[in-house]
């Protein structure tokens, strides 16, 4: 997700934990493979139709909240494969839900298709080359994101009518990610109140299972109200807004020494005033807190509130803390991640070509990383293999077992939210890469519906992870989505 998140880089842990998941796997192993063959097969046929859809996605880039054409391309191949789809989920306009199907088991998959704004890039291009300055870009893979997701889907529900299989899939087309919380308001607004379980995926420069320790995160405004004046005929009649708001940014600065190791501060002045000779009424500025688990941000979201009200009372101006997003680490889930484990070794990594390699190598080249082109094997599965990227993919596992697959989607080395994740993301080694998403995601579906001991056993380690506690939402009642440029 955002400039939060995805950044990668991180990969620490590999090899810890494998042999526990041989375990999980070990027991998973008498079930039928031959499941997910059909649906690799008519995603082979129809692989021109997906990347049609993808590039029309990257072709229109569209930030948090206005994906209004990305979202309507998905919804409208739902609609024609007999998905019904309920469009505008908690306060999201580009939020929806595709539902086709009936009883249980219910299966859910997620398609994100938010762009980045300032990473417009020519597509399958190894060198930065700016289409349209200043304009957005799917500098995070998105979509291939939500359209492999939407593919799968399709498949598996083919699968389904063609075996008479029981159940439901689900596909939540889930907005603002990048911006922090799409995923948040969608469940406080009971989209996934039936769902079972959750399969999900992300561009990456491997391609594996992944078990990231993602850190919580949580984003607020803090405003001061002062009083206008003229900064020159009477400035004894002002209270600055904007002295207010330095003076808190010190008060945090200062608490950078007093805060984990884990931790993280990020911030951005939104609103300094209008005019140097105008003594400012308003001041604004957002605040990122970060750490391993919610807990530890909560506490600091304490000591921020402290230090806004000193601040305000220091300036006598008036200190206003809204919460933007908050979200919570995500919780492991083995028992469903092995699930698609087994499918992704059976079909294997995206396999790139000469030409795929060339280009790999020759962005590296321009990068100055080392030239060792793409991915070309499924890494092993490991557990607490962890970032200090943070993404609302946390608040669905804390509320549903949910799986997480990254696959290779760009060169080795290089990071999302980077020119060079939209240049791969319209190139055929991008597409390979989606392709493989959606046979995995695809096949694993139908292992879900056709096995309904792994949804209990996924359950039976939600229930453990969050101690047996029910999912409480991170956000206060009056909370509404609001896109961060449209805020300020
Ligand atoms: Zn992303």
């Amino acid at each position: 997700m955002s400039s939060m998140k995805r950044v990668d880089g991180f990969r620490a842990g590999w090899g810890v934990c494998a042999v526990s998941m041989g375990c999980v796997l070990g027991a998973l192993a008498p079930v039928a493979r031959a499941d997910g063959r059909a649906t690799d097969a008519y995603l082979d046929e129809t692989r021109a139709r997906w990347e049609q859809v993808a590039r029309q996605i990257w072709d229109t880039p569209e930030l948090g909240l206005n994906e209004t054409r990305s979202a309507a391309a998905l919804v409208e191949v739902l609609e024609k494969e007999g998905f019904q789809v309920t469009r505008g989920i908690g306060g999201e306009a580009t939020a929806f839900v595709a539902t086709v199907g009936t009883g249980a088991p219910v299966v859910a998959l997620l398609a994100e298709y938010d762009a980045l704004p300032g990473l417009s890039q020519a597509a399958g291009q190894p060198k930065k080359q700016v289409v349209a300055e200043g304009s957005p870009g799917h500098g995070c893979g998105h979509n291939l994101l939500g359209t492999a997701s939407v593919a799968a889907a399709i498949a598996a529900n083919r699968e389904r009518i063609a075996r008479k299989l029981p159940g439901t899939i689900q596909l939540f087309g889930t907005p603002a990610e990048e911006i922090g919380f799409g995923k948040t308001f969608m469940i406080r607004a009971g989209a996934f109140k039936k769902t079972d379980v959750v399969l999900s995926w992300h561009p990456d420069d491997q391609t594996r299972v992944t078990n990231r320790t993602r850190l919580a995160a949580t984003s607020v405004n803090v405003e001061f109200f002062g009083r206008a004046a003229h900064a020159a005929a009477s400035p004894w009649l002002g209270r600055s807004a904007f002295d207010a708001l330095v003076l808190f940014d010190h008060a945090i600065s200062l608490m950078r020494e007093h805060i984990k190791p884990t931790a993280r501060m990020h911030r951005l002045m939104r609103d300094g005033g209008s005019a140097p000779n105008i003594i400012a009424d308003h001041a604004l500025g957002e605040y990122w807190l970060r750490d391993a688990t919610g807990e530890s941000v909560n506490e600091m979201l304490g000591r921020l509130k402290k230090a806004a009200e000193g601040a305000g009372l220091a300036t006598e101006t008036r200190a206003k803390v809204s919460l933007v997003f908050s979200l919570r680490e995500p919780v492991p889930n083995d028992a469903l991640n092995a699930v698609v484990q087994r499918e992704l070794d059976r079909v294997g990594p995206p396999r790139f070509d000469d030409a795929d390699q060339h280009f790999a190598k020759a962005m590296q080249k321009e990068l100055g990383f080392e030239e060792v082109g793409l991915a070309t094997k499924v890494m092993p599965y490991t557990q607490h293999n962890g970032g200090t990227a943070s993404s609302d993919i946390g608040e669905v596992s804390a509320a549903v077992p949910l799986a997480e697959l990254n696959v290779a989607t760009r060169p080795l080395g290089t990071a999302a939210h980077h020119w060079a994740q939209t240049a791969c993301a319209a190139h055929p080694l991008g597409y390979k890469g989606m392709g493989v998403a959606a046979k995995v995601l695809a096949a694993s579906a139908i292992d879900v519906i056709t096995e309904p001991a792994l949804i209990k056993s996924a359950h039976d380690e939600l229930v453990v992870q969050t101690k047996g506690k029910p999912y409480v939402s991170p956000l206060p009642p009056d909370a509404k989505p609001v896109a961060p440029t449209a805020s300020h």
